[in-house]
């Protein structure tokens, strides 16, 4: 098997919104889907292109009352590329009889390839290869190319180009009910004979996207002269190339875009910035190799390497490839976060929830030039996050959990329950942990790069007014005397409020308090990791006086944290009082239980009365923070934080968890590898398996899962290698799945970029003469190296047995 290819080889109509999510390709600016250029969107194909922080918003009026709702837009369809043989209609997949047909995403190249040979009405056979790319290297470009050979007869051939604006969001069924007219026509414009423009408008926010196209037709490496014709209308544009074409010779095709939105620097007029990108373009093949080297150096940073399943090998690679086609060093200027359905499609409408947590990890350690911009777009929303605060008579940042354009909550008020067809509300916006999440963010972006600049200028503002908010809600018990945090939610969304309470929200849900005891001390040595009068100005600037620092200290020794049965970590106050569910007779009946929301609500259940969890809540605590980290911030808070306590919780909600959604085989896998090596490995199989396979029987055709998706890299870096840091070193502790023999990746710890190479027995660390790298200090256990660069640690592994793996744990 090829590693660095997914294929298909035959087509398969059920099957293609999946495969056009999975083959999408983008550069970190834009993505589209993997759909073939000659097919209209419809129930089989849906050619969707989507460039990050373009949203729009629309009222829906639903059941007579009015849904505002922000999305992610769908872009004028600039793939199209139709193909007419002797005048007769366009060639579709569904009209020709297929005698071969293979579909691809080239991984190493980021490159989505069709090659079909296919006989058509008349019994012409033709054989047609088609290779498109969106530039890594030039980031408003993107090009295709049709290589065209008539099989068994020669004539005339028509090729329509187009750039087609009669386009709406309507990706996600579910969402069908919802307006998804996002775009006003402004209008088309040519650039000479051979380049088509259109120009469109975001009917609300009023954004200018253009697309500009340039088609030629070559033999060898000339253009021919051909004929072509000219069709616009306000919203579309087209030119039809008509050439003659030889028997068993092959004609070439190719349409360079540009891209332009009003949102890019440097940009004044879209269109014309368009035509002219457009026009100065390169040939395709050019174009492809500026490309392709661009990725080389990307895999060169990038890559992660298994001595194992070669399928293994192939996701991991898929998923670096998704990744960076999401987020890259083109997405650095565009004010842009991480949409947690990638831009592949338009479920969650584009929103950026609290995935991201899953998303750093991964790239701190290789890019965090990209981190760090991402960063900055909640920055940038701060304002928002503390008028969100204010208003709820809070202080601090109170970021949404759902967040788009402004950074205000784009969560919904109701959705859709598939399986019922009826509209609930959602109370999901009560997962105020995202604010955590964004904390924890910052600081594991200034642990890994040592940026102290970015911690200076916004990172510490952000993170101590995220702490003042805690601070805020927390509310100090005195019969307890304990901080308790009510009325919100953890990330398991099966749990909303208490069975039959009017209210959303929980009290004292276990992670929420946790993280906030673990932040609120962080965030004091914030202020001592800045300059003295850095600190002074940013505490003037905030009015943060010495109760405030003093509330947050007391937090951090006096948060209430539940329990309940022998040192099980109750996910929330009362949650001991919920009912058991029979989980054999539901997987019986139903099968995949994953949404057990969605089944309990059709049968009239409200999955808030069960011990169920759509996804590890209680469990991300061991997954965040380290043993050492966890059992610190439960000694301070007087809770007891034994051997067990990582085993035993953990097993208790394994029992109880559904993995409704994809974050939480992620999280399963991660704490249980130094526990329970085998099964850990069994739920890294099912993560890495999550999107190819559409584990959740539908959802990854919406658009790919980023949590996921980096998550599983994340394993392989931070569960199976054992990274972490403490203090300023590297560390590692390694729990290498016995059915890999090794693995190997690059990363970069504080400016230094290292070489970590692991197999049964044996961890190599290599520090490399490169760019500003530094000494740096590396460990395994006790055993604590300096690295300089052209150094090389080699540390030799005992092995353990499961009982002191567990211990060790503890
Ligand atoms: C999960 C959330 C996640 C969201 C977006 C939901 O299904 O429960 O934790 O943030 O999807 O990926």
């Amino acid at each position: 098997m090829n590693d660095f290819s997914l294929t298909y080889e035959s087509f398969d109509p059920a099957g293609e919104g999946l495969r056009e999510a999975l083959t999408s390709t983008g550069n970190g600016y834009l993505c589209a889907r993997g759909a073939a250029e000659w097919e209209d969107a419809n129930a089989v194909h849906y050619p969707g292109t989507y460039v990050h922080g373009v949203y729009n918003r629309e009222t829906t009026i639903l059941g007579g009352l009015p849904v505002l709702n922000e999305d992610l837009v769908n872009l004028p369809n600039w793939l199209v590329l139709k193909l007419r043989i002797e005048g007769e209609d366009a060639i579709r997949l569904a009209e020709v009889e297929l005698l071969d047909y293979h579909h691809e995403l080239d991984i190493r190249r980021a490159t989505i390839i069709r090659q079909l040979r296919f006989r058509d009405k008349a019994g012409r056979e033709t054989t047609l290869r088609s290779r498109r790319f969106v530039s890594m290297a030039d980031v408003h470009h993107a090009g295709v190319q049709w290589t065209l050979t008539p099989e068994n007869w020669s004539g005339r051939v028509e090729v329509v180009s187009a750039i087609d604006g009669r386009v709406t969001n309507r990706g996600v069924a579910r969402y069908g009910e919802l307006e998804g007219r996002h775009i006003d026509p402004v209008g088309p414009r040519t650039f000479g004979p051979e380049v088509i423009g259109l120009k469109v408008e975001t009917r609300q926010s009023n954004l200018y996207v253009s697309q500009a196209a340039r088609t030629r037709v070559l033999d060898g490496g000339r253009p021919l002269p051909v004929e072509r014709s000219l069709h616009q209308m306000e919203d579309y544009i087209q030119q039809v190339l008509v050439f003659e074409v030889r028997q068993g010779s092959a004609a070439r095709v190719e349409k360079m875009v540009a891209f332009f939105t009003s949102r890019d620097p440097a940009t004044s007029d879209t269109l014309a910035r368009a035509g002219t990108s457009a026009l100065r373009y390169v040939d395709f093949e050019e174009a492809l190799a500026r490309h392709v080297s661009a990725w080389e150096e990307l895999w060169r940073q990038c890559d992660v390497r298994v001595m194992g399943p070669s399928r293994v090998q192939l996701l991991l690679r898929l998923h670096i490839c998704h990744v960076l086609q999401v987020c890259s060093r083109n997405t650095a200027d565009l004010d842009a976060g991480v949409p947690a359905r990638g831009l592949n499609g338009e479920a969650y409408r584009g929103h950026v929830f609290w995935d991201e947590l899953y998303v750093y990890p991964f790239l701190n350690l290789r890019l965090p030039e990209v981190t760090r911009e991402l960063l900055m777009y909640r920055y940038r929303r701060l304002g928002e996050a503390q008028a969100a605060a204010r208003e709820a008579g809070l202080r601090g940042a109170m970021f949404p959990w759902q967040s788009g354009s402004e950074g205000k909550e784009e969560t919904q008020q109701v959705h859709l329950n598939p399986l019922s067809g009826r509209w609930e509300p959602d109370l999901s916006r009560n997962q105020r942990h995202v604010g955590a999440a964004i904390f924890y963010n910052i600081w594991h972006y200034f642990r890994a790069t040592g940026d102290l600049a970015f911690l200076d200028d916004r990172g510490a503002e952000m993170m101590l007014e995220i702490a003042r908010f805690w601070a805020s809600i927390a509310q100090f018990n005195r019969a307890r005397e304990r901080y308790e945090i009510h009325g919100v939610m953890g990330p398991d969304e099966f749990h909303e409020k208490y069975p039959g309470a009017a209210a959303g929200g929980l009290r004292n849900n276990a992670y929420t308090n946790v993280m906030v005891a673990w932040l609120c001390e962080i965030a004091r040595q914030v202020l001592s990791l800045l300059p003295a009068s850095r600190a002074d100005a940013l505490r003037r600037q905030l009015a943060l006086d010495d109760d405030e620092l003093q509330r947050w200290e007391d937090i951090s020794r006096r948060m209430f944290v539940p329990f309940h049965d022998d040192g099980i970590i109750s996910q929330f106050e009362g949650y001991e009082q919920l009912e058991e569910l029979d989980w054999e007779a539901y997987r019986e009946r139903y099968g995949n239980i994953q949404r057990l929301d969605r089944i309990l609500r059709a049968e009239g259940k409200d999955p808030n009365r069960y011990k169920v969890s759509k996804q590890a809540d209680v469990v991300m605590l061991f997954f965040l923070l380290s043993p050492h980290e966890l059992r610190g911030v439960f000694e301070r808070l007087g809770y007891d934080y034994g051997p067990d306590t990582a085993p035993k919780n953990i097993a208790y909600y394994d029992r109880r968890t559904s993995h409704g959604s994809t974050l939480s085989f992620v999280t399963h896998a991660g704490v249980l590898a130094p526990l329970d090596p085998e099964s850990s490995w069994q739920r890294f199989l099912v993560a890495i398996e999550s999107d190819v396979a559409d584990v959740q029987g539908g959802t990854t055709q919406e658009g790919i899962h980023m949590g996921v998706m980096s998550g599983t890299l994340d394993l392989v870096q931070r569960s199976y290698a054992g990274t972490h840091m403490r203090d300023g070193i590297l560390c590692f502790d390694p729990h290498l799945p016995k059915d890999l023999d090794g693995l190997s990746f690059s990363m970069k710890f504080q400016g230094t970029p290292v070489r970590v190479a692991l197999t049964q027995g044996l961890l190599t660390v290599t520090a490399h003469p490169e760019g500003v790298s530094r000494p740096i200090r590396v460990a395994v256990g006790d055993d604590v190296r300096e690295l300089c660069p052209g150094d090389q640690g080699r540390f030799q592994l005992q092995h353990e047995t499961s009982a002191e793996l567990q211990q060790a744990h503890g």
